[in-house]
């Protein structure tokens, strides 16, 4: 069985963009009230006393937007000094990054994964759910002050949607050719997106890989992380480029995560929620850290069980929670 020590942190399920595959305009959310998040004080208690015993190492902070949490510079430096913690990261959608890249790696974040589903600005306001001034310049600046920083790797995450920005696969890939860089393709998934996931479909990572073979070759590679992606680069690239494959594969024999939402729910499984935990009530009602160890090291036990082990059949249908409530 695989060893589940990696957590996602969402640290928010609210966001700046309104993504047409995460978030779409008029769709119904539901968000945490202020007093429903767990506080910076209630999520170190749940690492220290909680996550980190039971075995958990490694972090990932995420969303909704997770830098519009207030304090994030100091949530990071508080997880990062934490003696058991073996890898802390980030996934951001970058637009307020180039004020905060600095203070983010001072305080001890060193791996980041930024999204940028597009290279052009229409396009990508388009995705971004965006019309006033054009967004895209800011997530580039961005995404140069991470690199100049220092955050390695630098992965950037791309969602590719038919008929958007699929003309883009190649232009994408190319950004690895003389960066160390590390870009990579998610399959779109059907989440909480009923409307544009029925219209346009998906396109499967070998298909890409086809492309990209065809214009410059493609070998296997690696690149430090903790995903299910299958990497690759083009012969003699500085980056990489990575697969994530969701939807034309299962890979939850892989899976090493649990991931736990802005209101303290602990899920076992993106997919799937059954015997998930809310962690930040049982805190409150004042039930102790030594009891929510057994009840995570229950959970853990059944994980294999509740893994979602399916790949998309066209049948699943959408998933009614978006990914900015899951904590994508
Ligand atoms: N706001 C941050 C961002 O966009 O990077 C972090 C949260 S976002 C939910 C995390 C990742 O989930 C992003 O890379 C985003 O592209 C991806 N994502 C969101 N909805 C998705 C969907 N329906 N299918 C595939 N990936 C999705
Ligand atoms: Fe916001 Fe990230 Fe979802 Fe886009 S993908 S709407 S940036 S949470």
């Amino acid at each position: 069985m695989n060893q589940v020590d990696y957590l996602r942190i969402s640290l928010i399920d609210r966001c700046n963009f309104r993504c047409q595959y995460c978030m779409p305009e008029g769709a119904e959310l539901d968000y945490i009230l202020q007093q429903q998040l767990l506080t910076d004080g209630e999520l170190l208690t749940l690492l220290k006393e909680v996550f980190i015993p039971v075995g958990f190492t490694r972090f990932r902070l995420t969303g909704g937007e997770p830098l519009l949490r207030p304090r994030v510079v100091e949530l990071v430096r508080a997880i990062a000094s934490l003696p058991q913690t073996q890898d802390l990261s980030m996934t951001t959608n970058g637009f307020l990054l180039a004020g905060m890249a600095q203070d983010l790696y001072d305080a001890g974040l060193r791996r980041i994964n930024i999204s940028l589903d597009s290279l052009d600005p229409e396009t990508f306001d388009k995705i971004i759910g965006n019309r006033s001034r054009s967004r895209w310049q800011q997530v580039w600046n961005g995404i140069q002050a991470a690199h100049r920083v220092g955050f390695d790797p630098l992965k950037l995450n791309v969602v590719l949607i038919p008929g958007v920005n699929d003309r883009e696969i190649l232009d994408l890939a190319a950004l690895t050719l003389d960066r160390e860089w590390h870009v990579r393709f998610i399959e779109f998934m059907p989440i909480g997106n009923a409307e544009m996931f029925g219209s346009s479909g998906w396109v499967p990572s070998e298909e890409l890989r086809q492309q990209i073979r065809e214009r410059w070759g493609l070998t296997e590679a690696q690149v430090r992380g903790n995903g299910p992606a299958d990497v690759f680069k083009i012969p003699g690239a500085k980056g990489t480029l990575g697969f994530i494959s969701q939807m034309s594969e299962c890979f939850c024999d892989r899976c090493n995560r649990m991931r736990l939402s802005a209101d303290g729910w602990l899920r076992p499984c993106l997919l799937n929620e059954t015997g998930q935990i809310d962690l930040k009530s049982s805190l409150r009602a004042g039930i102790s850290t030594t009891e929510l160890c057994s009840s995570v090291r229950d959970l853990l036990a059944i994980k294999p069980e509740i893994n979602f082990k399916q790949r998309y059949s066209g049948s699943a249908g959408t998933y009614t929670r978006t990914m900015s409530q899951i904590g994508g």
